[in-house]
């Protein structure tokens, strides 16, 4: 998935359990995962549930591990396989949606929209 999805959708996801500014800042750890890209290793043990929980440990924030795990979520939909059970080696992947695709693109909107409707709207 595009940063935009991931993005979007955790600001979605996080808006229907938090009406406060601070989800604006939780949703940046949803683009977390893809630090892997910087090390020339992307969708290794930053999209795993270890990870996740981790994370959790880590700050002990639900609304912070929902983010994380939100991107985590969104990468299982693509065509590209996550290794979700690491250490275990499979990986795992739906072939839903193409990362970059018109989908992908097109979910940012309506995740956006979404959002904007749930957090401005229904207070
Ligand atoms: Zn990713």
């Amino acid at each position: 998935m595009i940063l935009s999805t991931h993005y979007t959708f955790s600001l979605f996801l996080l808006s229907i359990l938090e009406k406060q500014p601070i989800i604006f800042l939780y949703s940046i750890f949803s683009l977390l995962p893809d630090i892997d890209i910087k090390f020339n290793e992307h969708r290794k043990i930053t999209h795993t549930f270890l990870a996740s929980l981790i994370i959790f440990l880590i700050f002990r924030n639900n609304l912070i591990f929902l983010a994380y795990f939100s991107h985590i979520f969104l990468d299982y939909l693509t065509y590209m396989p996550i290794p979700l059970l690491w250490p275990y080696k499979s990986k795992y992947c739906l072939r839903i949606i193409k990362t970059n695709g018109m989908t992908d693109k097109m979910l940012t909107f309506l995740f956006l929209l979404l959002f904007l409707i749930n957090y401005f709207l229904l207070k």
